[in-house]
């Protein structure tokens, strides 16, 4: 196999995996190659999903498609399908490179191996963070991603992240604060902090204190440039009063908390293991909208995990109910191979499933348009991100994490003032404000 001058990264599942496929580019871009399409590209890295067995598959059936018409790039599948198959994948599909989303840093090395016909798999969960080993960051978007905490010791019973991505590990204060930086200094309004429990995140500060992420929170505020900070995935267990007060105290806190809860029965989220109640988390956000009576606010759920019964997941609707969640994502119960859940009794049908999660969507859909709808009318300011397909459009954020559609003469990277006038099902559209000459 030839030493390949062009690359293509395509990631699959969650932001963090955006976030290593970016960092993994910019490795490669480093190192001398060129980014191209996927059809084209000389070395292809599938940055791949393990959540559930259907991100699992896309893997395999995008290996035979970047296969066809007898093409051969180098093909190296990274993230948590790479970390649980490890060596199975290469056998099962015949890739050439295998990566952890812990050993990425040594991307390069493998190209060489690979290119030189050597075995190259590296899933290794070093001590040593990979961070170090990066290069610095280049020029991004408006919107940006920062990967703050990796890995997750809670262990729910149905889920491979643990197992994925290793120990919960907090990134050092200093090592964010400097990624940061570089990222206003590469053209970021806003930063999203990332980590699979990100509120867990723990570091000490140059005076030498602990901070929680409310203390990083209030750092990243006061850098010059930064006008919006977000922040995901949040455990209910980790949201500490400094964080929930944060979000009335720090102006560039954008009003947005994605709390995953996955049930409403007692019963199912014990079997979960997930160490809240429906109580307690109710509660939480209670607390949390004393704090920010604006926020919006979002969650996980699954359905038909097994032994789930009917009046359990009604309690499930009785919670969206009672919270009214202005968007929120859910899954089918998916059995993950190693995982406890995957051996416990109860099965629920495909057909059940299938209509739990329907009536599930019914309900979520139902409250993220009301939440849509209760914005009309409302004067905000919109982080445009990107050109819209209209001629003089543009699209850009909410506060509250909408997508607003405008026609403006403000460029990519303003935050411009808009009036909400109407509300489609996934967007908003919006108004620019015409301000007055003085
Ligand atoms: N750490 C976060 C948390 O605790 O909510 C998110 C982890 S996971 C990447 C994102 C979501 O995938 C979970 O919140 C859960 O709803 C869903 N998920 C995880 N394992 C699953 C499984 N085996 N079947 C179906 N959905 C699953
Ligand atoms: Fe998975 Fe639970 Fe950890 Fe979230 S908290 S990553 S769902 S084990």
């Amino acid at each position: 196999m030839t030493t390949p001058k062009t690359f293509h990264v395509k990631s699959f599942g969650c932001q963090m995996n955006v976030y290593d496929g970016e960092r993994m580019g910019e490795l490669l871009a480093a190192g001398g190659l060129a980014v191209a399409d996927a059809a084209d590209a000389d070395l292809v890295v599938l940055n791949t999903c393990h959540i559930r067995e259907k991100a699992t598959e896309k893997v395999y059936s995008d290996i035979g498609r970047l296969r066809k018409g007898g093409r051969e790039p180098m093909i190296a599948v990274a993230g948590c399908v790479a970390q649980a198959e490890g060596p199975e994948i290469a056998r099962r599909a015949g890739v050439d490179i295998v990566v952890g989303p812990q050993a990425y840093h040594n991307l390069p090395t493998l190209v060489a191996k690979a290119a030189a016909g050597e075995s190259a798999l590296d899933t290794d969960m070093p001590a040593a963070s990979k961070f170090g080993a990066l290069p610095a960051r280049r020029r991004v978007g408006a919107s940006a991603f920062l990967t703050v905490q990796e890995g997750c010791d809670k262990f729910c019973t149905y889920c491979v992240v643990p197992y994925t991505r290793g120990a919960e590990i907090s990134r050092p204060w200093s090592a964010v604060v400097d990624e940061a930086k570089a990222l206003v200094d590469a053209g970021a309004k806003e930063i999203t902090l990332l980590g699979q429990n990100v509120n867990a995140w723990e570091g000490v500060d140059e005076a030498g204190r602990t901070q929680g992420l409310d203390g990083l929170i209030r750092a990243l505020d006061r850098l010059p440039g930064l006008a919006r900070i977000r922040y995901t995935t949040s455990h209910p267990n980790d949201m500490t009063q400094g964080l929930i007060d944060a979000h009335r105290e720090v102006e560039s806190l954008m009003p947005f908390l994605h709390l995953p809860v996955q049930a409403g029965s007692d019963r199912v989220l014990k079997a979960m293991n997930r160490s809240h109640s429906r109580d307690s988390y109710l509660r939480i956000l209670d607390r949390v909208r004393v704090s920010r009576p604006d926020i919006a606010l979002s969650g996980d759920f699954i359905v038909g995990f097994p032994g789930e019964s009917d009046a359990e997941f009604e309690e499930t609707l009785a919670l969206v109910d009672a919270v009214a969640y202005a968007q929120a994502y859910s899954f089918k119960y998916s059995p993950r191979p190693g995982t406890p859940a995957a051996t416990m009794e109860g099965a629920v049908l495909p057909e059940v499933m299938d209509e739990r999660l329907q009536r599930l969507q019914a309900a979520l859909n139902r409250d993220q348009a009301a939440f849509n709808a209760g914005t009309i009318g409302r004067r905000c300011d919109v982080l445009l991100e990107r050109p819209g397909k209209l001629p003089g459009q543009l699209i850009g954020k909410s506060p509250w994490l909408q997508s607003v559609h405008l026609v403006s003469d403000a460029a990519i990277g303003d935050l411009t003032s808009v009036d909400i006038v109407a509300a489609g099902p996934n967007s908003m559209t919006g108004a620019a404000v015409i301000r007055a000459a003085a």
